[in-house]
Order: structure tokens, then C-alpha cells, then sequence
């Protein structure tokens, strides 16, 4: 079964004279319990993929369906309701606000998503935290955190609401080795649980643990 559907996307942005089409008539879906990975150039839009994915941007044409919500063309109020309730979004530019601690940042996402679905299953603050390996730090402030931490605490923060499709963007980015190993760790184990797992990645330690691999070029999907 597909949990998310994307039709035939296409993202234009306009800066006085110059247009640029990021996105070309990209079409892709997602099982459960599926890792995909998006590879490509700088520039050749897997940003602007993710965001429009992850209801964060609105294509100008096409169509986004997660888990048989509509995503794209709905009010900025009810994409936010499907995007809390059913999608993890990691960001390099990060997801914590850092002048609260890791506990507040994961209440906050939670209260996000003020009907869960009935079948979710929101672990608590500690049993989140203890899965990504920092159980012990609930209390501290997310700017204080390193950067192993901050990845692993976003990567929480993100699974909040026991997401169906998790979407990450570079979600190894700087990393050291053994941390990007237990972040493939915890990505491997969303898919297990049932999760569609989407990864922009130019990592080749990400690549491997992908089922499939969509590569961009200039908007479009060229393999
Ligand atoms: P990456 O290559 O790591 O995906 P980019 O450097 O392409 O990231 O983009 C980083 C940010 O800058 C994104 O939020 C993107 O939307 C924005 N951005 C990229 N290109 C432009 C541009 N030509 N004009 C304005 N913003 C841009
Ligand atoms: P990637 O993530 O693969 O680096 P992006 O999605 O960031 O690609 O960018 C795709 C194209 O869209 C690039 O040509 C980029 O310059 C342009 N672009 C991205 N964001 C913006 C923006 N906010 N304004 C104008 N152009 C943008």
C-alpha cells in the first residue's frame, strides 16, 4: 500500500525578470516500510522536492497524498493539521527551538497535532528521547546540545507523532561516523515500524540503506 502519493509536480519561482522551474512534472510514491533516497546535483531541486512533499511548500501544479490526505491546494490551517499528524520533517536547518529543552521541544510538536490518529501510537517524551539515545537529556536547552545530540534530537522531534512518512533532508549531514551510524540505525528502524522513509541525501553510507534511489537533474527525475 501506498502512503504517499506525489503526481506530476511542478514549481516555478519568479524573482523580477528571472523564472526558474525547480520542480518539471515529477511523479513518485511510497510504501510502507519502504527508504527512499533522492540524489542529484545542487540546484536540481530535491529541496523544493521535500518541501512540497512535506506540505511545508505549495507546488504550483500537481498533487500530494499522504496516506490518502490531501496535502498540496488546502488551506495553510488544514495542511498544517495532515502535516502534524502524519509527517516527521527533519531539516538541516533543524527543527528545535533552542532556547527550550529537549522535552519542551517534543510537547510542542505533539500539541501540533491536535487530533491524532486514532491508531497512532505518540510515545512519550522519555521513551522518544530513549530511543534516540539521549534519555539522560530531557532537561537541557537544544542550543547547548552537540552536534550528534542536535541530529539525534531533531530526528525526536520528528518521530513526535508517530509520523507515516518521515522526510529528512540530509539527516547525516556532518556527522561523524559512529553517529551517522546510529542515525541509519533509527531511519532503518522507522521503516521497520511501518513508516515510509524519504532521504535527500550525498551520502553514500545513506544511499546504501535506501530499497530504491530517485536521481534529479534540472527538476526532473532522470533514473
Ligand atoms: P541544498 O543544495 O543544500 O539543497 P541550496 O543551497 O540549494 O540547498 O538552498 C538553500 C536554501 O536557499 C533553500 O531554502 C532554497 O530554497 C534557497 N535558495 C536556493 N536557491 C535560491 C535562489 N536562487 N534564490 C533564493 N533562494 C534560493
Ligand atoms: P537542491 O536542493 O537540489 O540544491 P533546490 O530545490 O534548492 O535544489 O533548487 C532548485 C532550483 O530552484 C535551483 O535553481 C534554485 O536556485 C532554485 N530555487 C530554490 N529555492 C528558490 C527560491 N526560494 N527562490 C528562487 N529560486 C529558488
Amino acid at each position: 500500500p501506498e502512503i504517499l502519493t506525489a503526481h506530476d509536480l511542478y514549481r516555478f519561482y519568479r524573482s523580477g525578470e528571472e523564472e526558474t522551474l525547480a520542480l518539471r512534472g515529477i511523479s513518485l510514491s511510497l510504501r510502507r516500510g519502504e527508504t527512499l533516497a533522492v540524489i542529484g546535483p545542487s540546484g536540481s531541486g530535491k529541496s523544493t522536492l521535500l518541501a512540497c512533499l512535506a506540505g511545508l511548500d505549495e507546488p504550483d501544479g500537481g498533487y500530494v497524498y499522504v496516506g490518502g490526505e490531501r496535502v498540496s491546494h488546502l488551506p495553510e490551517a488544514a495542511r498544517a493539521q495532515v502535516r502534524a499528524r502524519r509527517i516527521g520533517v527533519l531539516l538541516q536547518s533543524g527543527n528545535l527551538l533552542p532556547h527550550l529543552d529537549l522535552a519542551a521541544n517534543i510537547l510542542l510538536a505533539r500539541s501540533a497535532a491536535r487530533a491524532p490518529r486514532p491508531s497512532s501510537h505518540q510515545p512519550d517524551t522519555g521513551e522518544l528521547l530513549d530511543q534516540v539515545g539521549l534519555g539522560a537529556r530531557g532537561r537541557a536547552l537544544s542550543r547547548e546540545l552537540a552536534g550528534g545530540e542536535r541530529a539525534r534530537a531533531g530526528l525526536a522531534v520528528a518521530l513526535a507523532n508517530d509520523p507515516d512518512v518521515l522526510l529528512a533532508d540530509e539527516p547525516t549531514g556532518e556527522l561523524d561516523g559512529p553517529t551517522e551510524q546510529r542515525i541509519l540505525d533509527l531511519l532503518q528502524d522507522r521503516a521497520r515500524r511501518g513508516s515510509g522513509v524519504l532521504l535527500v541525501t550525498h551520502s553514500r553510507q545513506v544511499v546504501r540503506i535506501a530499497d530504491r534511489v530517485i536521481s534529479l537533474r534540472d527538476g526532473r527525475i532522470r533514473r
